[in-house]
């Protein structure tokens, strides 16, 4: 059997408990969902229990990011992996560019998201690890080198037996809430490049096992072309995630 599509939305520090119970709502009744296709919503962590209890179970949970933490401690501030998947949760979302990048602070070294991903499959999540370059990385031909390094340190911290719980989300940054997307074409060709790293610095089973996804204002409009790529295995849907448009995509695997 070939790969699950995984369509998961990243609601990001967006609504207010009313505003989002509203959302779950147009989700719930959005219709059924394709055979071949999992979804899933990452929503603030404050709104986890809400959802967790109002979403449809076909739709699984997950947070935007975890603490480093194995367990409990003084780590005052964070939401620890165990107790992500304590409440119910599925998936975390880890290295999200707008983290690494720091939202102009100091942001999160790969070794750090490479640590979080670690603690975050031992306490039994599934993780959708984000990597992407920025736009002068993509004019300078340097895209595949960032990918690269922004993996390595991952594929250095976890075992191969690990990589069932990871989907990669690879995301330009460029394309990120800005409206601009990868062709179909640029994205494939970047997905295969990373599906090929994974095969030399992994193994080929894991490289063909491993779902892909694609993140950068993808929408209902533009999504069935994308996922329609063979290395395209999904998507980590922003801004569309917030709107029924995001059932578009869902609707739109081929
Ligand atoms: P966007 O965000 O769809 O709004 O571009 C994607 C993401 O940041 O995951």
């Amino acid at each position: 059997m070939g790969r699950r599509y995984l369509i998961a939305g990243n609601w990001k520090c967006n609504g207010t408990l009313a505003e989002n119970e509203e959302r779950i709502k147009v989700f719930n009744e959005a219709g059924a969902i394709p055979e071949n296709v999992d979804v899933a919503l990452c929503v603030p962590s404050i709104h986890i229990p809400m959802v967790l209890s109002k979403v449809r179970k076909e739709i699984t949970v997950g947070a935007q990011d975890c603490g480093s933490n194995d367990g409990n401690g003084a780590y005052t501030g964070e939401v620890g992996a165990h107790q992500i998947k304590d409440i119910g949760c599925t998936w975390v979302i880890i290295g999200h560019s707008e983290r690494r990048e720091g939202f102009g602070m100091a942001g999160e070294p790969v070794e750090l998201c490479a640590e979080k991903t670690k603690v975050a499959i031992k306490n039994g999540l599934k993780v959708m690890f984000c990597i992407g370059e920025k736009k002068e990385e993509r004019e300078s031909g340097v895209t595949m080198e960032v990918c690269a390094k922004q993996m390595a340190p991952l594929a250095k911290a976890i075992e191969a037996k690990d990589w069932e719980s990871i989907a990669i989300a690879y995301e330009p940054v460029w394309a990120i809430g800005t409206g601009l997307t990868a062709t179909p074409e640029m994205a494939q060709e970047t997905h295969k490049s990373i599906r090929t790293w994974v095969s030399e610095n992994v193994s080929p089973e894991v490289a063909e096992a491993v779902r892909i996804q694609y993140g950068g204002s993808m929408k209902g409009a533009n999504a069935k072309e994308l996922l329609a790529q063979p290395d395209i295995d999904g998507g980590l849907i922003g801004g569309a995630s917030l709107k029924a448009d995001f059932f578009n995509v869902v609707n739109g695997i081929p």
